[in-house]
């Protein structure tokens, strides 16, 4: 897999839609772009083909840097290119574009390597990669370290984040070795306050001189750990409100995410005598008999949690999971 290198954002990006993106960038490509002053700012885009916000991120950047330098250098990232171009997550035998950054013998893990290589000798002042929900979710960054800095970048973005150690071979869990790293959640494609909120993180961080040495107050940033992922079972059929399914959710399901939901919840039905659902955590032990509860084919949360990026997309949750559920991290920093 081959790495392409550019000085500039294509200027033809303004009227270059996602899908013809091959014929401006038809590799993954790295760009830098000089500034006023380095270190770069590291930014992170379309690792996930089908998630729009990171393309119109780098179609504002290639606008508004076409004759002018940005006050911080970028070195950007453009991922899986050819997902993009057919608006897939990924292709049939490519690795999930954000899961390749632990090491590994595939062409994709050399070329993630290759971008890091390049990426730590510039030694990045911060890195922010830029992703879309499927289901409704309210903006949030996600962090792997809890270092003043990584909070400050979740808090400037956004008043919720979320922490997590797992999986290990994301960008960010990668990057956050020698830099403030940040995944952002930018709710779902087309959210234009999304691509604002995006827009605006990276002109703060860029702008700033150095990043803040204290942790954002309470007030600014609400922070979550991920206990579990939930699981609907394959050999199980499942509907949002449709009758004829062995397992049938709520239709609000995804309007619970970052809700704190209490003990009691009812989260949809089933005529299975096994429940169809599981929780497993990071290290997939099941802890599905802490969480859910089924009695009378109703399914109930045992204890206080809160979910996020529930999915109501079918594939999603077939291919990937239904969601999660998290519990609000004590501030220990
Ligand atoms: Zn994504």
């Amino acid at each position: 897999m081959r790495l392409d290198r550019l000085n500039a954002l294509p200027a033809q990006l303004e009227q270059t839609s996602p899908t013809e993106i091959l014929q401006l960038l038809p590799n993954p490509t790295l760009i830098s772009v000089a500034g006023e002053r380095d270190p770069p700012l590291f930014i992170c885009t379309l690792l996930h083909g089908n998630e729009t916000t990171s393309f119109e991120v780098l179609r504002a950047l290639a606008r508004r840097y076409r004759d002018r330098r940005p006050s911080r250098s970028l070195l950007i990232f453009a991922g899986n290119v050819e997902a993009t171009a057919s608006a897939a997550r990924l292709l049939p035998g490519q690795p999930d574009f954000n899961r390749i950054w632990a090491g590994g013998d595939s062409g994709f893990v050399t070329l993630a390597n290759e971008v890091q290589r390049i990426a730590q000798a510039l030694r990045p002042f911060a890195s922010i990669d830029i992703h879309n929900n499927t289901g409704r979710n309210p903006h949030y960054g996600c962090i792997n370290v809890l270092r003043p800095a990584d909070l400050q970048l979740a808090a400037w973005f956004a008043p919720l984040g979320v922490y997590y150690r797992n999986p290990p071979t994301t960008q960010s869990m990668a990057f956050a070795e020698f830099c403030p790293a940040i995944t952002i959640e930018c709710g779902q494609n087309g959210d234009s306050t999304g691509i604002e909120s995006a827009l605006r993180l990276i002109d703060r961080t860029m702008h700033a001189d150095a990043l803040p040495t204290t942790a954002p107050r309470d007030s600014e940033l609400r922070l979550y750990e991920t206990v579990g992922r939930i699981l609907v079972d394959p050999q199980r059929s499942f509907s949002f409100g449709e009758a004829e399914t062995e397992l049938i959710l709520r239709t609000d399901l995804d309007e619970m995410n970052f809700r704190d939901l209490p003990a009691g919840t009812p989260l949809g039905s089933s005529t299975c005598t096994e429940l169809p659902l599981a929780v497993l955590d990071e290290q997939n032990r099941v802890l599905t008999s802490q969480f859910f509860a089924a009695q009378n084919g109703a399914i109930t949360l045992l204890q206080a949690a809160t979910p996020a990026m529930l999915t109501r997309d079918h594939a999603v949750i077939r291919q990937d999971c239904l969601g999660y559920l998290m519990r609000p991290l004590p501030q220990v920093w």
